[in-house]
């Protein structure tokens, strides 16, 4: 591995880490970037370190062009930003806890068992393009953002950002991360809490077309390439492994859904069964 800039503070990506490395990284920096808080990160090592860190987009930026310095980097390791709000609205510990999930203002609840697990968001023919983890009585996210045709852009690992266009920006303000394109059009907003999921922007479209466009209020079913039914104001309070089911079934006859859903969108003749 090779530091990122050798006059900079010697920050290097950890490139190589197994999945029980990154998972007590996790643990370590209580699931989110040292220096805010914000649930997509990459893990480095920071200097002199054999433990990563987690780190967002926007201050591994800023270490690296030493507007933040290593030594601030070493009390907020000491310290990470999530240690401090641990027991603050939305962050407390509470392993049994129903979160309520809303994606473009409809709401279904994810219930954990203290153990973990997932709970499927959006699930598009066998792909889980949103998905949230439960870990230690914290969330974390793996999501697919594509662009309107289902072209992948971004993608993010239990918070681990693993591909990404170069030259977007990262915020995460108080609970809500947002992600803007190099024109700084907004790509996708969410508020991302321990108890709370609200995602109001982001494509979710596989690479045939079918999927979800999530844009303010509304949920909007694609079905090869076009806008099938839309989901507006909906709640549904039973328990479900997860909230919103794309399942191609003229294309994909084998697949089967991996539980059951709050609102499912299957094709299986020529575009019905959208739901309003
Ligand atoms: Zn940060």
């Amino acid at each position: 591995m090779q530091p990122i800039e050798a006059h900079k503070p010697d920050l290097t990506l950890a490139t190589d880490l197994t999945n029980q490395q990154k998972s007590e990284a996790r643990q370590q920096c209580f699931y989110g970037c040292v220096f805010c808080g914000s649930p997509v990160f990459r893990y480095y090592f920071p200097p002199d370190s054999l433990s990563a860190v987690l780190i967002c987009p926007l201050h591994a930026k800023q270490l690296r062009s030493a507007l933040l310095s290593a030594s601030t980097l070493v009390e907020r390791m000491k310290q990470p930003f999530n240690q401090q709000r641990i027991n603050k609205p939305g962050f407390s510990f509470d392993p049994n806890r129903r979160v309520q999930v809303s994606v473009g203002m409809n709401t279904v609840y994810a219930d954990f068992v203290p153990g973990g697990g997932e709970q499927y968001c959006i699930w598009v023919n066998g792909q889980e393009l949103f998905t949230l983890h439960s870990e230690s009585g914290w969330l974390c996210f793996s999501f697919v953002l594509s662009d309107t045709t289902g072209q992948v852009l971004i993608r993010v690992e239990k918070g681990e950002l693993q591909l990404s266009p170069d030259q977007w920006e990262y915020s995460y303000e108080v609970n809500t991360l947002k992600i803007r394109d190099q024109q700084r059009r907004l790509q996708f907003t969410a508020q991302l809490c321990n108890d709370r999921v609200l995602l109001t922007k982001g494509n979710f479209i596989d690479s045939f077309g079918d999927g979800f466009v999530v844009e303010g209020n509304r949920v909007i079913a694609m079905l090869d390439g076009q806008k099938g039914g839309q989901y507006m104001h909906r709640i549904e309070p039973g328990r479900y492994k997860g909230g919103w089911a794309l399942f191609n079934k003229i294309r994909h006859p084998e697949l089967v859904m991996p539980g059951n859903f709050a609102f499912v969108c299957a094709a299986k003749r020529k575009y019905p069964g959208t739901e309003r």
